[in-house]
């Protein structure tokens, strides 16, 4: 039976990795039944023919519900790992000397390999080394260029191929890989509708995946470098959208770091009117619980009254046993928090100032108009996206229903803030445009008889970047009985 997806009751859109426990048509249908706007396929683990069927079944699914479904394809990036041991692992013990070589052969509790030769020229003494998530710290007290002498700080079991951190110098390695090029030339041959960039250092590693992406898919940087920090304004500027990547921040700043950083992301994020995503161990306990903990469910409620556009679930819909249950529960934090009387209030803090162009004066007029006239909905047609992200860049206090011709860009808006996409034909007249937002509005159970909206249009029409026109109309009781036909071409 086909349930019909509608605009969600939250602005705040979810973002949930596909994995092992939900790589099923099934699961990922309930997955969405459940809440998921959007879908984060991992590069980092499995095969290109198993993440090709994950495309397929969302695709379907789509279709299914006529509803746009964003992919994100997230690419592995230059992550540093250590070799292999003879016996799997071996144990480091504190104080005890360790070295990182060049050497091939099976490692022990004395030496490993380091296969990254380009860390043996950037490494310098006193930088640290941090190793399984930061769990095993060492700290170089020697380069001799073919081995990295350091001094276990922290030990514990160090195993086969477990991921390096070097918080401390900028890596010389280019921002991708032999194989995220490989990954990224199959995400396109899929049609991902993002490309999620990971351990970006530098605004040029940007520019190079765009070289490479095109206008194919959009760009997503994720921010996990403490490197990137540094120019965090000029990579926003060159990207599409941005993560609050946690996981590995956390582990190259001190755990305390991230929330001042996380907040200074969001903030500059939401200035330049890109989306930013919140990632990881955001309910990170239902991995293996039914419910959260009280302090998960603040994470997310606190990410959302920041006005994150999206929140993220990475093992907990991948690897967890409740997948589910945990998109579930960060439908009802947005929900919730979203109702609460201060949340308004509570985004605003972030001051974003309009720029002095026509899109950015309507937007904020149209955000303004739609509050005096307490509109239900705001709606717009959009060719490129630019005016869907100008005004959800408002945060107004209603959602935007986002019209648009291309299936694509229906497809990308799906990490917006507030924005629910709709692929339908082109209008070719203002009093068409005004006819058909009434019915979508209704049609997708945002307005009814009485109720006020906000429309914003172009004219002349199909011309991008021509928003000129807000326009206020009051829907009558009987509209909708009096249309037959079906605007959206979702799946088509
Ligand atoms: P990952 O990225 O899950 O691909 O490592 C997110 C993070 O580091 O937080
Ligand atoms: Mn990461």
């Amino acid at each position: 039976m086909t349930e019909t997806l509608g605009p969600r009751s939250r602005k705040v859109k979810i973002l949930a990795t596909l994995g092992p426990a939900s790589s099923s048509p099934e699961m990922i249908r309930k997955l969405m039944l459940s809440g998921a706007d959007a879908f984060r396929i991992n590069m980092s683990h499995g095969d290109q023919a198993s993440k090709a069927a994950l495309v397929d079944a969302i695709r379907g699914l789509e279709d299914e519900f006529k509803r746009p479904t964003t992919i994100l394809f997230d690419l592995q990036g230059p992550k540093l790992r250590v070799g292999q041991f003879a016996d799997g692992a071996a144990q480091l013990e504190n104080g005890a000397t360790f070295i990182l070589d060049r050497d091939p052969a099976p490692g022990n509790f004395k030496r490993v390999q380091l296969p990254h030769p380009e860390l043996f020229d950037a490494i310098t003494e006193g930088a640290r080394l941090l190793v399984d998530d930061g769990k095993i710290r060492l700290k170089v007290i020697a380069n001799e260029r073919d081995r990295l002498v350091t001094e276990v700080q922290v030990g514990g079991r160090i195993s086969n191929n477990k991921g390096v951190n070097v918080p401390d110098v900028l890596v010389p390695i280019p921002a991708l890989t032999e194989k995220d090029r490989s990954d990224l030339q199959f995400a396109v041959s899929q049609g991902a509708d993002w490309i999620a960039l990971s351990f970006v250092q530098r605004p040029e590693d940007v520019a190079e995946a765009r070289a490479l992406i095109g206008d194919k898919a959009a760009l997503l940087a994720k921010i996990e470098k403490p490197a990137a920090l540094d120019q965090l304004n000029e990579i926003i500027a060159l990207s599409d959208a941005v993560m609050v990547a946690r996981g590995d921040l956390g582990v190259e700043l001190p755990p305390e770091g991230v929330p001042p950083m996380q907040n200074r992301i969001i903030a500059t994020a939401r200035q330049f009117g890109k989306p930013v995503v919140v990632a990881t161990q955001m309910l990170e306990s239902m991995i293996s619980s039914p419910t959260p903990t009280r302090a998960e469910v603040s994470d997310v409620a606190n990410a959302i009254y920041d006005g994150a556009d999206a929140v993220m679930l990475s093992a907990e819909s991948a690897a967890g046993q409740f997948p589910c249950e945990a998109v579930q529960m960060m439908d009802r934090i947005g929900t919730t928090t979203e109702r609460d009387p201060i949340y308004t209030a509570r985004i605003h803090f972030t001051k974003t100032h309009l720029e002095p162009t026509t899109a950015d004066a309507l937007a904020g007029s149209a955000r303004q108009i739609a509050s005096t006239t307490s509109a239900t909905a705001m709606l717009c047609y959009t060719s490129s996206g630019s005016t869907a992200r100008r005004i959800a860049r408002e945060r107004p206090p209603v959602p935007l229903l986002a019209m648009t011709a291309s299936k694509t860009i229906a497809r990308r808006l799906g990490l917006l803030w507030g924005v629910h996409a709709v692929h339908t034909r082109d209008v070719s007249s203002f009093e068409e445009m005004v006819a058909k937002s009434r019915r979508m509005a209704l049609r997708h159970k945002l307005a009814q008889g009485g109720d006020r909206l906000v429309l914003m249009a172009g004219v002349p029409f199909g011309t991008a970047g021509s928003t000129n026109v807000i326009h206020v109309v009051r829907l009558v009781g009987d509209e909708l009985s009096s249309y037959k036909g079906t605007d959206d071409l979702a799946g088509q």
